[in-house]
């Protein structure tokens, strides 16, 4: 199964993502986690990186891309793998479409969280990371919006798109998700 996760900051993707890996039992490509560790070991990716990321930026699409293209050719993600913050720009998805064509391992499907934009600021602001200051929340979710949300029609005319309410429990939220995940599963 090769899955990719959409949704704003502070959308309750990472929880979320961790209920679906425990589901399916497959790896896990987090962009955003294997930046923040570059950066933390300033290697030169990292060391490039962490100026786009303090200010709430997208980092550059050829930096992601290297990053991502590693990962992928590990082996526990070639047996299955959810893309967890990526691809976050149409350029992105294009890339990935290619390495994916390349290595025969097509998506499965793409699943959107939908929060709105009021509960996502509150959630965000009482979490406390790094990047996670007003006015770098602001201008993630502006990134959010003229990047990554045009990556959502990408998706939807290619039939992959499956949108779930992300307001409710975490409990909530995971039985939407995993109805989705069954059907895929069945399809
Ligand atoms: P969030 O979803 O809360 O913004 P992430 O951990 O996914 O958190 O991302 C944190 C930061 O890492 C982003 O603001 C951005 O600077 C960078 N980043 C993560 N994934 C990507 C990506 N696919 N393309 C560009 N930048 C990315």
């Amino acid at each position: 199964m090769r899955l990719i996760f959409i949704g704003p900051p502070g959308a309750g993707k990472g929880t979320q993502a961790e209920r679906v890996l425990a589901y399916l039992k497959i790896a896990h490509l987090s962009t955003g986690d294997m930046l923040r560790e570059a950066v933390q070991k300033q290697t030169p990716e990292g060391l490039s990186a962490k100026q786009y990321m303090d200010r709430g930026d997208l980092v550059p699409d050829e930096v992601v891309v290297a990053i991502v293209a590693r990962r992928l050719s590990e082996p526990d993600c070639a047996a299955g793998c959810l893309l967890d913050g990526f691809p976050r720009t149409v350029a992105q998805a294009e890339s990935l479409d290619k390495m994916l064509a390349g290595s025969g391992q097509p998506l499965d499907g793409v699943i959107e969280l939908r929060v709105d934009e009021e509960a996502l600021v509150k959630r965000l602001a009482s979490r406390g990371r790094a990047d996670d200051q007003p006015d770098v929340i602001r201008q993630r979710l502006v990134a959010y919006r003229k990047q990554t949300e045009p990556l959502l029609d990408f998706y939807r005319q290619q039939g992959l798109l499956h949108s779930v309410d992300g307001l409710g429990t975490p409990d909530e939220v995971f039985a939407r998700i995993r109805s989705v995940l069954d059907h895929l599963q069945r399809g």
